[in-house]
């Protein structure tokens, strides 16, 4: 079993808030509906984008603007998630695969396969039918049109 106690620290989307559906991951925390194509970040998808549109941003602004907090934001300027001006040289290895990497905790690969393992798990409680969402009341079938761009 995989430890995958770091994505949740993030609050990574696994279902959707529109549907229901499995939040899939896209990169650099994004994440997409595979029911019905509905967007939705991470904390660091979030202060990423915040920070692309706003430079010089304190943890404080980012915090007011998205709701992530300050404590979350200090831990991704920690491990280079977030990137600020930079004199480290520091080389990182990736926790799962050892590979080395310039930045975060983990390899693109093994990021990915955590989120595909992350994915598999939600798909697996949808079919339990133990998502502890009550969301599925609104238009699922209306909304499926949308899933294969
Ligand atoms: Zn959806
Ligand atoms: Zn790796």
């Amino acid at each position: 079993m995989e430890d995958l106690g770091l994505m949740d620290y993030y609050h990574v989307p696994r279902v959707c808030k529109q549907c229901g559906g499995v939040m899939v991951y896209r990169g650099i925390g994004e994440y997409q509906c595979e029911e019905c194509g509905y967007e939705d970040y991470d904390d660091y998808g979030k202060a990423r984008r915040y920070i692309e549109k706003n430079s010089g941003a304190t943890a404080m602004d980012i915090e007011n603007a998205t709701g992530v907090s300050q404590k979350s934001i200090r831990r991704m300027l920690r491990e280079a998630r977030l990137e600020v001006a930079s004199t480290s040289k520091v080389f990182l290895h990736c926790e799962r695969c050892g590979k080395e990497i310039r930045s975060g905790q983990y390899c693109d690969e093994c990021e990915m396969q955590l989120h595909r393992t992350i994915e598999e798990q939600q798909r697996e409680l949808q079919r339990k039918g133990k998502t502890g969402y009550g969301i599925r009341e609104q238009g699922d079938e209306g909304r499926r049109r949308f899933i294969h761009e």
